[in-house]
């Protein structure tokens, strides 16, 4: 079973507890991404059975300011993103993420989100190959989430979208059911998985159609992997397993934890020599 950690407790608790300027901590970023100022937490992806097995992780950025304290990336990301700062700072978040990874076992799942700017840049899908060749990470492992209220146009977006799945990378959308286009999204952008936002997850179930449930349906139509985040108490694990999620992230199970703290909800990994181990994960 997921035990949450105290660590990440006092993460949580620090977050939001300071209020710095939009425009301060934007001259700030640049040293902070030099300086590696930046963590990542890794929050577990659970299955919705009763094992409750650990799949793997979504990574989530920090900024552990020198004047601020501990920062969410919602203090940060929106001006990252509006200064351009995004694409060093995704580079960053990238780097560190697939570094972790080379270290857990070779079945355990990564999720990490991008940036629509990130589409943009042309070289972002080489990027991401050379970095998998660098650490030697199979692609399947991982899952780049893009929220589904970015901008994703045809044109140059959607050509990264499909190069990125060409190299075998998955992909996801986040926060789905909040963006205003869903249905088109998922016509016209190739993706493998959806992630139900949480206002969905944590939506009282008393009618007898939910956003919940038409999620489930549309994803299994779709063949597309069924994710739900948020999840909080029993009975929303209960009924998202009920319709049909077979996987889930939310304090229930784990908060987002320190590196060391989710390894040591993985099994050890195998030694080399004795090639994959077949006691854990598998893929969403
Ligand atoms: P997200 O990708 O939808 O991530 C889920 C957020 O929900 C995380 O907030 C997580 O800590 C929080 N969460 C997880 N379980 C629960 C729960 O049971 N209840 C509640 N109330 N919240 C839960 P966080 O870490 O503050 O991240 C916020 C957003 O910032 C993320 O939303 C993502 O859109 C963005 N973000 C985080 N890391 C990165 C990054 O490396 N790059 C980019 N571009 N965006 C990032
Ligand atoms: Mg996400
Ligand atoms: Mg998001
Ligand atoms: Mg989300």
């Amino acid at each position: 079973k997921v035990i949450p950690g105290t660590a990440s407790l006092h993460y949580e608790h620090e977050m939001g507890a300071t209020s710095a300027g939009h425009s301060e901590l934007g001259a700030d970023l640049p040293a902070a991404i030099r300086d590696d100022q930046l963590f990542l937490l890794f929050q577990p992806i659970v299955t919705l059975d009763k094992d409750r097995r650990v799949l793997g992780a979504e990574a989530l950025v920090r900024w552990a300011h020198p004047e601020h304290g501990t920062l969410a990336p919602d203090a940060f990301i929106p001006v990252a993103e509006r200064t351009g700062l995004i694409v060093p700072l995704g580079r960053w978040v990238l780097r560190a993420a697939l570094r972790r990874m080379a270290q857990w076992p070779a079945d355990t799942v990564i999720s990490i989100n991008i940036s629509a700017r990130d589409l943009r840049e042309p070289d972002f899908a080489p990027y991401v190959a050379d970095l998998l060749a660098e650490y030697g990470i199979a692609p399947g492992r991982v899952t780049l989430e893009v929220t589904e209220s970015m901008p994703v146009e045809p044109g140059e977006s959607d050509a990264a979208l499909r190069s990125l799945r060409g190299l075998g990378v998955k992909l996801a959308l986040d926060d789905f059911g909040t963006g205003n286009s869903t249905l088109s999204l998922l016509h016209d952008v190739p993706v493998d998985e959806v992630k139900l936002d949480r206002s969905f997850t944590q939506a009282a179930p008393d009618d007898r159609i939910t956003v919940a449930a038409g999620v489930a349906h549309l994803a299994q139509a779709l063949s597309l992997h069924a994710v739900a985040e948020g999840v909080e108490t029993e009975e929303q694990a209960d009924r998202l397993r009920e319709l049909g999620y077979r996987a889930a992230q939310g304090y229930l199970f784990a908060r987002p934890l320190p590196a060391a703290d989710f390894e040591a909800l993985l099994p050890p990994a195998p030694m080399p020599a004795h090639g994959g181990s077949p006691h854990h994960s598998r893929r969403l």
